[in-house]
């Protein structure tokens, strides 16, 4: 039979597009009812079929596949450059006052604009990322603009198509019949957690950390691979609609009111209110309570409500004059410098840290703050016992933005970095070439010491309950704790700890415990925790899931370890520079004897062979006996890959229950099928045939 007969007695292309946009509309419903309400209506797995079902189907007919398609949220191709688009409507900047006596003026010259007749305004807050144009046609996203130059912007709309709380098609017919044509605008950003997040992914990394979120938000937009920005937590909030129409000529309130119909996500803060007075109370208001907000905002925007009378007003400089934005003011408050020290990071990395006499701001008592590198101090000539300016503004880590001069002492002089670290051993230290920061080298650095014990016992790494900061300080300074693998020495130093302050028996046998139960954490967790310069997360999973155990490890070459997933020279030399470090040796040695895992497990291992090096394998219906991530672990344990569509590079399909569109697809290609008691039988024998 062929796959057209057999396509359509099951279903007619009719059918099929039916089925479609039914498929998308229930994954539009579960998107808003998960990123726009934060109420999720499906479980993540009815979620991910109902996606599948849809991708295949769309693998299948690529004719079905449009633009709005929830599946183009993964991202596509890389582009080479953005193309520019031209404003429809230009999008101008607000004028900005900073304070009650302009935003006084400008409430008078509404009043007089308007020859005294009552108006309202719509408050907003200033949500700190990056504004962009949204246009729809018969209700589906065509275009994503950046403000740019407010004539011109870049067409990013595969970046933005890969928000999820973003309707790419509104699906409401009475609204799009009466509203054909629009255009939306919002404010991309990314909440401070998501942003902490990342980058403390960063950190473990060892790369360079972003200054904030509007400056990550914007890198990320301008990135040409939108499946790097599917990745990033990005989030939008509407808050102007233009239609053309009588729809969109009422009020900016009812404005958003309809956005928030159509399914835009909107702000749950915005304020309608009837005098400047009130407009005061809702500024004052969110200047007290911004901290607490999960993202940042930099003021208020202030509208006449009134779309007639937003038309009376006009502009005046292509600056609306019924509008108007209140920026707050940067948290910012002035103390003094008491001094400048130093911090060690866990690679010996040494930070400036400026100690100030302790200030209020925003509501938290800061007594430190970052002074980032040498080259910020003398860049921004600040000193110690100067009096200084600092700031939390789009930033989270408070920092030293500059220094009054006039008060300063005449016998000041510039801050010259020590020639020696701060700890004990008073090694020198080093600046390599084109670093930014200053390294302590020696190797028994009591505060690297302190951090990498630290690190090892911390949640993501072993997860030894009781290892604290304030406990690994104790135990590092009364030499209780050299290295890593003293941890597990601890057991014979039990008496010597009993005598020692804030200790009992239950709390020691609490924390031997802790350590007991550690030896048995997966191999790769041991590796992160050794706390290898840029050997972070996962890069200690490829190499572990690579190379199988430690010694296999220890014996590679560089060349061995640049052919492992995402593993870089610098982290390649990183790992040859460690095994090479004979006291390195000697603590994986005693690591290895305490009876850690240092090795894959057994099972897991053996299965992870080449046995299917070079076979694709593409998963389609319901499998019986597992889910089908397990069944991509196992092969991929193998050596084999699993693609999510079939072509003709594909190997096998294997096809569960309910197999879709890829089963014919597979049929078409002649590409053989295995239903699960085949495949099952696979993963037992051998290598696999070829077959094609
Ligand atoms: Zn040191």
């Amino acid at each position: 039979m062929s796959q057209d007969s057999l396509f359509e007695k099951q279903y007619s292309l009719d059918d099929l597009t039916k089925k479609v946009d039914e498929l998308k509309q229930k994954i539009v419903a579960a998107d808003y009812r998960y990123y726009v309400l934060a109420e999720p209506s499906i479980s993540d797995r009815e979620y991910d079929s109902v996606f599948k079902e849809l991708q295949d189907i769309e693998h299948a007919y690529p004719e079905l596949q449009t633009q709005d398609s929830p599946t183009k949220r993964v991202g596509g191709q890389p582009l080479k450059e953005f193309k520019q688009f031209k404003h429809i409507i230009p999008m101008l900047s607000l004028s900005n006052t900073y304070t009650n006596q302009e935003l006084l003026d400008f409430d008078r010259k509404v009043q007089q604009g308007l020859d005294s007749t009552d108006y309202a305004y719509a408050c907003e807050l200033k949500v700190d990322g990056v504004a962009i144009s949204l246009h729809y046609s018969q209700g589906v996203l065509q275009r994503a603009i950046t403000r740019g130059d407010g004539e011109f912007g870049d067409d990013i709309t595969e970046n933005i198509k890969t928000l999820p709380m973003l309707p790419l098609r509104i699906y409401d017919t009475s609204i799009i019949t009466e509203i054909p044509e629009f255009e939306v605008r919002g404010e991309v950003y990314m909440e401070k957690l998501d942003f902490l997040n990342l980058n403390k992914e960063r950190e473990e990394a060892g790369e360079k950390l972003y200054a904030n979120p509007r400056n990550l938000t914007a890198g990320t937009l301008k990135l040409l691979d939108s499946s790097l920005v599917a990745k990033r937590p990005l989030k939008i909030v509407c808050y102007f609609l233009e239609t053309h129409s009588p729809a969109s000529s009422v009020s900016q309130s009812k404005n958003v009111e309809l956005l928030k119909k159509m399914g835009f996500p909107i702000s749950p803060y915005n304020e309608q209110v009837f005098s400047i007075q009130k407009v005061y109370e809702y500024i004052e208001n969110w200047d007290a309570k911004r901290e607490s907000l999960p993202f940042f905002i930099d003021g208020i925007v202030i509208k006449v409500d009134a779309i007639s009378q937003q038309r009376i007003l006009g502009f005046v400089a292509r600056a609306p004059r019924w509008a108007i934005a209140y920026k707050y003011e940067a948290l910012k408050a002035e103390t003094k410098l008491l001094d400048i020290t130093l911090q060690v990071g866990r690679t010996g990395a040494i930070t400036p840290v400026a100690e100030l006499q302790s200030v209020v701001l925003a509501g938290s008592t800061i007594s430190r703050a970052t002074l980032h590198n040498i080259d910020y101090i003398h860049s921004n000539d600040i000193r110690n016992k100067d009096f200084v300016i600092i700031e939390k503004g789009g930033d989270i880590i408070p920092k030293v933005v500059s220094s009054i001069k006039e008060k300063r002492s005449s016998d000041s002089i510039p801050f010259q970095f020590p020639q020696l670290c701060p700890c004990k051993v008073q090694s020198e230290i080093h600046r390599p070439e084109g670093e930014a920061n200053y390294y302590c080298i020696h190797p028994n650095c009591p505060w690297q010491i302190r951090r990498r014990i630290e690190h090892f016992a911390s949640r993501d790494a072993m997860d030894i309950e009781g290892l604290g900061e304030k406990v690994v300080d104790q135990f590092v300074e009364l030499g209780l704790l050299q290295n890593v693998a003293d941890i597990y020495d601890l057991y014979a130093k039990r008496d010597e700890i009993l005598l020692l302050d804030r200790w009992g028996s239950k709390s020691i046998d609490n924390v031997l415990a802790s350590i007991e139960k550690s030896k048995q954490k997966p191999y790769h967790r041991l590796l992160f925790a050794l706390g290898i310069r840029y050997v972070g997360e996962g890069a200690a999973k490829n190499l572990a899931f690579h190379f199988g155990s430690m010694s296999a490890l220890k014996n590679a070459d560089i060349e061995e370890f640049m052919s492992v997933k995402d593993i870089g020279k610098s982290i390649a030399q990183s790992l040859i520079d460690f095994f090479a470090d004979p006291q390195e040796s000697t603590v994986i040695k005693r690591l290895e004897l305490a009876g850690l895992t240092f090795a894959i497990d057994e099972e897991e291992f053996s299965q992870r062979t080449n046995e299917f090096t070079g076979f694709i394998f593409v998963l389609t219906g319901e499998l019986e006996s597992m889910t089908r991530k397990h069944a991509s672990e196992l092969i991929e344990k193998k050596g084999g890959k699993v693609s999510g569509s079939v072509s003709k590079k594909t190997n096998y399909l294997v096809a569960g229950t309910n197999a879709g569109s890829k089963h014919i697809a597979a049929q078409e290609l002649a590409i053989p099928i295995l239903n699960e008691q085949e495949f099952i039988q696979l993963l037992q024998i051998s290598k696999p045939d070829t077959n094609n």
